[in-house]
C-alpha cells in the first residue's frame, strides 16, 4: 500500500517533543516496526492506525521497512495476533455470545521494554502496547466472526465473553461470564423452600432430624427453577435469588416474589422463556409457576437485591380459648399501625438481634369459629407475621395474642402480594 505524506502537526501539547525527531531517534536506535514506531505517536491527531502512523513517517524520514519479527520493541508480537484471534474463535465457538473483551498479560521482556521505551523515548502521545494488543486483537477477532456472519462487539464493562491472551505461553484462555435472568415466582403448595435448605444438624449427609434426606424441606423453588434454566442455557452451575423470602410453610400468590436467575458458562445466552416457564410448571405439578421471565437488567438486579417491599398476606390463626367477634375486631384494629419487633427467637440464629420499627399499614379479619379466624394484613417490609399474632414471648408489640389476652397463632400463611410496583397503592394506615 502507499501512502502519501501528510503533515505531521510539529507542534503539541509538549512543545520541547517533536515527532519527526522522536521517530528519527527511534529508527535510529535499531529496528523498529511500524506498529511499535506508529504507537509512540497514537495520539497526534488523525484517524491513521499505529501501522499506517508509523510506515508513514519511515518513508517521510527515508527509512527503509524493518520486518515486525526483527523490531527490538515487541519481536514481531503483531504477526501474532491473526492466530490468537482464531485460537479465541475456536474456544468460544460453542458458545453465544453478542459481546467480548481481549486482555493480555505481558511477557516480562515486553514489560521491560515498555519502560525503557518511556524512559528513553518519552513521548505525548504514546499509547501503552497493552491496549493497542487489545484493540488489534479484538479488531481481528470482530473481523473474523464477520466473515463467518457474525456480528460481535467490544464491551469494556459487561462483556458476555473474556479472552486473556498470554505473550509468553503463547495461550488464549476463554472467560465466559453469568447470564441473569429476572422472573416472579408464584408458590401453589405448602411445604417448598426457596432455596435447597440443608439440614443444619448433618448438613446434608442425612440423619434422624432429617430423615435421612440431608434437607430440611423436600423441595426448593430454586431445586425446581435452576435444572430447566440449566437445560435451556447449556450453563455448568448457577444460584437463585429471591427479593426477600417467605417462609417454605407459606405459599407465594398473586404476581409473585422477583427473582435473579445466575447461570454460570452459558452456551446460550438467548433462550426461549415460555418453554422454560412451561417446563418448571410441568415438572413441579403446577406447585410453582414463573412469571414475567426476562433477562435482566441492571435496574431489575438492583430492584431484587434492595429485596424491600411491602406485602400483603392471609392468615389463618388459631385461639388457645374461643374469643368474641367484638374483642377479636378490637384487637385486629390494635395491630394497624406502629410494631415494635425484636428478632423472632426462631431466626435470632441467623439474624442480629434487634427490635425493628415496623408498620402494619391495614389488618381486617374475620372469625371462622370462636377459636379460629382468618387475617389480611399489608405490613412493611420485614415485619415478621407468624409473631405479630403470636406475640413471640413478648419480643413483638403490641401482638394479637398480647391485645386478646388469648394465645393465638398462625396456622397456614400465604403472601396474597409483594407491593413493589409503584402503581400499586400501599394505604398508609386505617382506622
Ligand atoms: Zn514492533
Ligand atoms: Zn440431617
Amino acid at each position: 500500500m502507499e501512502y502519501s505524506f501528510a503533515p505531521i502537526p510539529r507542534k503539541a501539547e509538549n512543545p520541547s517533543v517533536d515527532p519527526l525527531s522522536l521517530a528519527r531517534k527511534l529508527l535510529e536506535a535499531g529496528p523498529i516496526c511500524d506498529y511499535c514506531l506508529g504507537r509512540r505517536f497514537a495520539g497526534l491527531p488523525g484517524k491513521l492506525s499505529n501501522l499506517e502512523r508509523g510506515s508513514l513517517l519511515r518513508g517521510a524520514l527515508g527509512f527503509s521497512n524493518t520486518p515486525p519479527e526483527n523490531c527490538w520493541v515487541c519481536g514481531g508480537v503483531f504477526l501474532r495476533v491473526p492466530s490468537w484471534a482464531k485460537k479465541a474463535r475456536d474456544l468460544s465457538q460453542e458458545h453465544e455470545f453478542k459481546t467480548f473483551l481481549f486482555g493480555v498479560h505481558l511477557s516480562p521482556r515486553l514489560e521491560a521494554t515498555e519502560e525503557f521505551l518511556a524512559e528513553r523515548f518519552p513521548s505525548p502521545w504514546a499509547e501503552p502496547i497493552r491496549r493497542h494488543l487489545n484493540r488489534t486483537l479484538g479488531q481481528a477477532f470482530a473481523e473474523l466472526l464477520r466473515e463467518e456472519g457474525r456480528e460481535v462487539t467490544v464491551d469494556y464493562a459487561h462483556p458476555n465473553v473474556q479472552f486473556l491472551v498470554d505473550i509468553e505461553q503463547d495461550e488464549v484462555q476463554l472467560q465466559v461470564n453469568p447470564v441473569v435472568f429476572y422472573g416472579r415466582y408464584r408458590k401453589l403448595v405448602r411445604g417448598i423452600a426457596q432455596t435447597a435448605w440443608t439440614c443444619p444438624r448433618c448438613r446434608g449427609k442425612g440423619c434422624e432430624v432429617c430423615g435421612g434426606t440431608g434437607k430440611l424441606a423436600a423441595n426448593s423453588v430454586e431445586e425446581l427453577v435452576l435444572p430447566v434454566f440449566l437445560e435451556a442455557t447449556g450453563g455448568n452451575g448457577g444460584s437463585f435469588h429471591g427479593a426477600g423470602r417467605e417462609d417454605a410453610d407459606a405459599r407465594m400468590l398473586g404476581r409473585g416474589r422477583p427473582f435473579l436467575l445466575t447461570v454460570e458458562w452459558p452456551r446460550r445466552r438467548t433462550v426461549d422463556l415460555a418453554w422454560v416457564a412451561e417446563e418448571v410448571r410441568r415438572r413441579s405439578q403446577g406447585a410453582v409457576e414463573l412469571l414475567d421471565l426476562q433477562p435482566a437488567t441492571p435496574e431489575l438486579e438492583e430492584k431484587v437485591k434492595a429485596g424491600k417491599f411491602a406485602k400483603r398476606y392471609w392468615a389463618k390463626i388459631t385461639f388457645l380459648a374461643p374469643v368474641s367477634e367484638e374483642a377479636f375486631q378490637r384487637a385486629v384494629a390494635g395491630i394497624r399501625g406502629e410494631i415494635l419487633q425484636r428478632t423472632p427467637e426462631r431466626v435470632s440464629h441467623r439474624r442480629a438481634d434487634l427490635v425493628r420499627r415496623r408498620r402494619v399499614f391495614s389488618a381486617h379479619g374475620r372469625l371462622l369459629s370462636p377459636t379460629e379466624a382468618e387475617l389480611v394484613l399489608t405490613c412493611e417490609a420485614g415485619l415478621y407475621v407468624k409473631e405479630l399474632v403470636s406475640g413471640d414471648q413478648g419480643r413483638t408489640k403490641p401482638s394479637l395474642s398480647e391485645l386478646l389476652g388469648v394465645p393465638a397463632q398462625v396456622t397456614a400463611l400465604d403472601v396474597l402480594e409483594i407491593l413493589d410496583n409503584t402503581s400499586v397503592e400501599v394505604p398508609d394506615s386505617e382506622g
